[in-house]
């Protein structure tokens, strides 16, 4: 009768991450895809950029994607993805860990997943275990206590106290970011003390000071 509860939550990306690094321009650092690029051709030589607007000012500014590419490097169905602005084409670069590595910028997640749960929020106050199987469709890395608020509803304060109280029990440490499938079990809640069906009254007296008797 003690039937253990499962779920399965799956991490999904959302959104574009946003694409971090200073503006010339003001004091953002916040850039999207405006959805282009740019192909200039010399020759044989081509350059193609990937174009971001800058979230604070709307600057435009440019990503080098080839840089002096010989024409017969590139796969033609590739060059005419670019040449179409291909949505497809934008969202791979724009969310690329390596052309982000490679032209020294940084990958803003924050936002731009969601969690996606198969069963209703799980009540904390169920005395069953519960094993909750955590799926990554995501390529990017996620603070493991992001997820754990998202998906039990609770602050960070409420999340880091069941996990002090070993109530969630995880294979790693709840600060850590991870994009590797895991597994977390909520133990049941110790049933709190019945409550009586009705208070007893409680009565205040004054406190008086009371002198030691005199003999
Ligand atoms: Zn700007």
């Amino acid at each position: 009768m003690n039937i253990d509860r499962k779920a399965q939550w799956a991490v999904r990306q959302s959104a574009l991450p946003m694409i971090v690094r200073p503006c010339p321009d003001c004091p953002g650092i916040r850039h999207r895809p405006s959805g282009r690029f740019r192909v200039n051709a010399n020759g044989k030589l081509l350059d193609v950029w990937l174009l971001l607007h800058c979230a604070g000012c709307g600057r435009t500014s440019k990503v080098p994607v080839h840089e002096r590419a010989h024409v017969s490097s590139l796969e033609p169905a590739r060059l005419v993805a670019y040449e179409a602005n291909d949505p497809a084409t934008v969202r791979e670069l724009a969310m690329s860990a390596s052309l982000a590595a490679k032209r020294v910028y940084r990958l803003d997640w924050t936002g731009a997943w969601e969690l996606r749960r198969d069963t209703p929020r799980p009540a904390l106050d169920d005395p069953r275990p519960l094993t909750v199987r955590v799926r990554f469709e995501l390529p990017a890395p996620v603070r493991v206590e992001r997820l754990l608020m998202a998906g039990f509803g609770l602050s960070r304060n409420g999340i880091r106290r069941l996990v002090a109280d070993a109530r969630i029990q995880l294979p790693l440490p709840p600060r850590a970011r991870t994009h590797r499938d895991f597994e977390l079990t909520l133990t049941g809640a110790v049933p709190p003390n019945p409550l009586p069906l009705r208070r007893p009254r409680v009565v205040i007296v004054a406190a008086t000071r009371v002198s030691s008797p005199t003999r």
